[in-house]
């Protein structure tokens, strides 16, 4: 009989992962699956036909995965932002809060041009401040991030609220509460 499964239905979560009391959404049961996969990339360039895009740039480390398979789908390079001291050249650094402390994402200074319009991509959108950093670092390479995209949205976390209140569209496969 036919598959009716939707991306969502190949999320698994994890209970207590990463500290008690967190409900982690896992997309690795969705990124093993041939046609989970499949539909979670080809449903996150819906929004965007008949868009010029330049580069995809994914948030590290499942942003990776899917930016790399969306990259390759739309026939464009594919560019990494980076956990602090991970990308060998040249960089640009920004801070972001966290819930405890700060974290730094960095990308490689010639890795855009000006002008570039890119796609972001990550797996998973929930305080914003990891999207809200890699914008950032596009546009202080003169490029325009003409959208962001992600599987998941946590909208109870205000990434969303938080993207768009900077001018920024969002789009996302499925959210959980
Ligand atoms: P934010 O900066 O929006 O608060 O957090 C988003 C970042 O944390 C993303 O890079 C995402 O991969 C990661 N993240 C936070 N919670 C989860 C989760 O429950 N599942 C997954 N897969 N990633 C998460």
């Amino acid at each position: 009989s036919r598959d009716t499964r939707e991306v969502r239905d190949y999320i698994r979560t994890i209970v207590d992962f990463p500290k008690e009391g967190i409900l982690f959404r896992d997309v690795t049961t969705l990124f093993a699956d041939a046609r989970g996969f499949r539909m979670a990339v080809d449903q996150l360039l819906n929004p965007y036909a008949g868009e010029q895009i330049d580069k995809v740039v994914g948030l590290e480390a499942r942003g990776f995965i899917l930016g790399g398979a969306v990259a390759h789908q739309l026939s464009v390079g594919f560019v990494p932002i980076r956990k602090k001291g991970k990308l060998p050249g040249a960089v640009l650094s920004q801070a972001y809060e966290l819930e405890y402390g700060e974290a730094v994402v960095e990308i490689h200074d010639d890795a855009l041009n000006p002008g570039d319009r890119v796609l972001i991509v990550d797996d998973l959108l929930a305080t914003g401040g990891t999207a809200a950093a890699g914008i950032a670092l596009c546009e202080r390479l003169g490029a325009e991030v003409i959208g962001c995209a992600f599987v998941i949205d946590l909208p109870e976390l205000g990434g969303r609220k938080l993207l768009e209140e900077m001018g920024h569209e969002v789009f996302a496969l499925t959210a959980f509460e």
